[in-house]
This record gives C-alpha cells, sequence and structure tokens, in this order.
C-alpha cells in the first residue's frame, strides 16, 4: 500500500490491551485507565481478521504492544496464528518484560521473532518509583529468559528525564559492552496531557548522544534500508550497539510506513494525530473482507505528511494516551 505521499505502508502495530501491570507515571494513571468494558475491545478473532487483511494487502511486519501484551490471555495462541499466515509477516513484540521470563521460550517456539522490552532504570527503588510497583527483578530475568530463547536480537528502550533516570543513560550504554543488545534510547513525547513530564526535563536526542559521545569513542553506523527510526551506534569492542530515537526533534515522518490498531478497533494513521477509522462497528455489524480493505485502505490514505509535536506548546489533550495506541 502507498500513501498520498508515496510512502509504502507496510507494517502494522496492534496493541491488545490498555491494561498493563506497571503503572509508568509518564503513561498511566495511578488507577490505572478507565474501564472501557470487556466488549469494547476487539476479540482475538476480530484483530486477527483485520491483521490477516493488512498482510493481505502487504504488510509484512507486525509488533504487538499495549497496555502490557503479556498481560491478555490467548496472546500466545494469537502469535502462533498470525504466524502461520502464509505470508509469513515480522512478527515483533514489546513489552515492560515482567511476564517475560514464564512466556518467552513459548513465543518463540510459537514462531514470534524479537521483542522490545522497555526499562528506564536498572535501580530497584527508582524502578518502584518510575512504575509504582516492583519489579526490576523480574524485568532483568525476563530480559535474559528473551535472550536465552533466542528472541534475537534483543532490544531494551529506555526514556530518560532529567531529575528522574537520565544519570543512567551511561549505565545503559555500557551494557552493550557485554551484551549483545541494542540499547536505544527515546526522546519523551508529550502525548499524554497532565501525565507528561514538563519541557525542561525531557532530553533531546543532541543530549542524549553528547552524554553517549563522553562515554568512550563512539562511531555511528551506517543505516541499511529504511532502518526505522533509531541512529546507531557502536563502541569499540562492544558486542552491542546504542541507538538514539529523536521521536521529537527530527521527526522521521518521511520514512514512517506504519498504521496502529487500537485494542477497542480504531485504526490510527499516525500517532502523533487524532484521525481514526472504526473499524470495531463494521466488524460487529457483520461488514465483508473488500469493506475491511476499503476502510485499510481509506486509513493508508489519510495519513498524514508529518507530525507537529516539536511546533506544540503547552499541554495537549488528547483522545488517547501513550497506553491507549501502544506506543
Ligand atoms: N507496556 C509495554 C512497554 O512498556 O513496553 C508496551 C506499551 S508502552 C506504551 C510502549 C513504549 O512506550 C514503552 O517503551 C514506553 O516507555 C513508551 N512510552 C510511553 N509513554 C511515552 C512517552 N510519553 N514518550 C516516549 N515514550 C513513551
Ligand atoms: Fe505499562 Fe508500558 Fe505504559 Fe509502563 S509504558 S505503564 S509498562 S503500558
Amino acid at each position: 500500500m502507498r500513501d498520498t505521499f508515496n510512502r509504502k505502508i507496510d507494517y502494522l502495530r496492534i496493541s491488545v490491551t490498555d491494561r498493563c501491570n506497571l503503572r509508568c507515571r509518564y503513561c498511566m494513571p495511578e488507577e490505572g485507565v478507565p474501564s472501557v468494558g470487556h466488549g469494547q475491545v476487539l476479540s482475538f478473532e476480530e484483530l486477527f481478521r483485520v491483521a490477516r487483511i493488512a498482510v493481505e494487502q502487504g504488510v509484512c511486519k507486525i509488533r504487538l504492544t499495549g497496555g502490557e501484551p503479556l498481560v491478555r490471555k490467548g496472546l500466545i495462541s494469537f502469535v502462533e496464528r498470525l504466524c502461520q499466515l502464509p505470508q509469513q509477516p515480522e512478527l515483533t513484540l514489546t513489552s515492560n518484560g515482567l511476564l517475560l521470563a514464564a512466556q518467552a521460550g513459548e513465543l518463540k517456539s510459537v514462531g514470534l521473532q524479537r521483542v522490545n522490552v522497555s526499562l528506564d532504570t536498572l535501580k530497584p527503588e527508582r524502578f518502584e518509583q518510575i512504575t509504582r510497583r516492583p519489579g526490576l527483578e523480574q524485568v532483568l530475568a525476563g530480559i535474559y529468559a528473551a535472550e536465552a530463547a533466542g528472541l534475537l536480537p534483543l532490544k531494551l528502550n529506555m526514556v530518560p528525564i532529567r531529575g528522574v533516570n537520565a544519570d543512567e543513560i551511561a549505565d545503559f550504554a555500557r551494557l552493550t559492552f557485554a551484551h549483545n543488545w541494542q540499547v536505544r534510547f527515546i526522546e519523551f513525547m508529550p502525548v499524554s496531557g497532565g501525565l507528561d513530564y514538563p519541557p525542561e526535563s525531557r532530553f533531546s536526542a543532541a543530549e542524549i548522544t553528547e552524554v553517549l559521545r563522553g562515554i568512550a569513542p563512539l562511531q555511528e553506523l551506517a543505516r541499511k534500508g529504511p532502518a526505522g527510526p533509531a541512529r546507531l551506534f557502536q563502541y569499540a569492542g562492544a558486542k552491542g550497539v546504542v541507538g538514539v530515537i529523536p521521536a521529537v526533534s527530527e521527526h522521521f515522518c518521511g520514512e514512517c510506513n506504519r498504521l496502529r490498531l487500537t485494542s477497542d478497533g480504531f485504526l490510527r494513521p499516525c500517532l502523533f494525530c487524532e484521525n481514526e477509522i472504526d473499524l470495531r462497528t463494521p466488524l460487529r455489524a457483520g461488514c465483508s473482507d473488500d469493506d475491511l480493505v476499503r476502510l485499510l485502505r481509506g486509513a493508508v490514505e489519510i495519513k498524514p505528511e508529518r507530525h507537529h509535536l516539536a511546533e506544540e506548546q503547552g499541554v495537549q489533550t488528547r483522545i488517547r494516551k501513550m497506553q491507549g495506541i501502544g506506543g
């Protein structure tokens, strides 16, 4: 599928739930998300139908996210069904890692290829401050289990915030000396209204890169094809690589190849724009596969040229917060 700016759209992110077993301060309110009612969340059957049609239309990569995808019962069979599609889409998952130790082996055995684990600190008390729950040890166990299961290359995502965890950028970067991991630093994105950190505490990609360069000589790696938004670097002798994702400061919209499906059945052509296409109503009204193809192509058609996050001032109130879309 090509959009009106001639971008090839072949990547679908599916949020399988907006529920989570953590309460990261910048993503979830303490009390969790207001209950949308089970009936509003698409069944795995419905999610699969949309995914199948997207794959038939040329989507070749699917990422499962949330909320926390591993809290939804039945996820493993869903992964298995997606992997059995004749087109064999690449299947990946983004997780907070808490339940990964228990599920990594099975996920790999049904066909999951890789996981991205989100982790903002290596300090147990700080983990509890940021996520409002204990669990660092479990997450680390999940990371090692994913590596042992062969969910490779393993990617760690860290969002550095001044006065919260930015002093750990170097500790995270140094993990790449011993581990063949991709440790990625992501600019904070102000999309969650009252939960957002104030502008002065956000760390820009340029500042992150400066810290990374201060650790040891750093070589930038050439981009191989549409490598996604990360700029990748490597320290001499390191096993892994570090990445910087300038999500806000240098929007990479020109290379965006994504569509997002929310757990309640809306197709979202851009993470940062409110335009969405309702699939749940037609799905439940008995629409045909051709109708779904038209809706899917309609979402591709309204994909905006770029987002305007960097120009936005003040607190933005959006209909959906990050846990509702999946990042
Ligand atoms: N629960 C899973 C996890 O944490 O990996 C998947 C969903 S979570 C919404 C996906 C990613 O979005 C996480 O890496 C999280 O750190 C990131 N995220 C959430 N809010 C963010 C924000 N405002 N700016 C940047 N990243 C954010
Ligand atoms: Fe949950 Fe992920 Fe949001 Fe943290 S970032 S509250 S783990 S959905």
